[in-house]
């Protein structure tokens, strides 16, 4: 099957902005977004619904064949359904938060949802955001982005966001939160939070969320125009 467009992976730590950049990058090339933290929240959510013990790596691999996750197209966010309850807030939610990366490092969950992942982008015209995205999902994307930040622009980012969306955590512990996940996310076994070889990194520190979606436009416009 001929490919619908690029793939475009955007990998980097927590709270970078990569879900806001990817969704803006995909409306200007009419590519899909794929959030695949959702899908990590969306099973770490499942399992904390059904009380399961979130190192019982059998019990949360047979959660997740049962269930099917899914995106609707939503404003201001896409929404996020597991089978047919939404859970867009609820996987936002600081209890998620703080379990998601002990459920993320399972490797059956892992293996699941690479293939998951990696169904939705086999046509091509995705733009596909995470961590191990460019170096495990789809070690082949012809775009491959690292974004990175100071942990201190990315806990200011992370307490906006929180705001917009009634969240009140103060900054000291979003900043510690933010922490504890890159930490957990980089030492963890299985495709952990690392940069491709072949990706480029950018450093949003000082940038804004324009000027980052500008510079990851013209790297696909560049990639496109070889593709032709
Ligand atoms: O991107 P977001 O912060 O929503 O991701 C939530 C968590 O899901 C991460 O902290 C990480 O533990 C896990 N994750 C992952 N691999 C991905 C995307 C997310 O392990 N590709």
């Amino acid at each position: 099957m001929d490919k619908q467009g690029l793939q475009v992976a955007i990998d980097g730590p927590a709270s970078a902005g990569k879900s806001t950049v990817a969704k803006i990058v995909a409306t200007r090339f009419h590519y899909i977004y794929c959030d695949t933290g959702a899908m990590y929240r969306a099973i770490t959510w499942k399992a904390l619904q059904a009380g399961v013990a979130l190192d019982d790596e059998a019990a949360i691999k047979k959660l997740l064949d049962g269930i099917v996750i899914r995106f609707e197209p939503g404003k201001p966010v896409q929404k996020v359904y597991v089978d047919d309850t939404e859970v867009t807030l609820a996987i936002r939610q600081p209890d998620v938060t703080n379990a998601v990366s002990q459920v993320s490092a399972l490797s059956a969950v892992r293996s699941e949802l690479t293939e998951r992942q990696r169904q939705i982008a086999d046509a091509g015209g995705i733009v596909m955001d995470g961590r191990d995205i460019g170096s495990t999902v789809l070690p082949d994307a012809e775009v491959k982005i690292f974004m990175v930040a100071s942990v201190d622009e990315r806990a200011q980012r992370r307490l906006k966001d929180n705001a917009a969306k009634g969240i009140d955590t103060p900054l000291a512990t979003l900043k510690y939160e933010i922490e504890e996940r890159d930490r957990k996310d980089s030492t963890r076994k299985i495709s952990p939070l690392t940069q491709a070889d072949d990706a480029i990194r950018l450093d949003t520190t000082s940038m804004s969320i324009e000027q980052v979606a500008d510079r990851i436009a013209e790297i696909i416009q560049e990639k496109e125009s070889l593709e032709k």
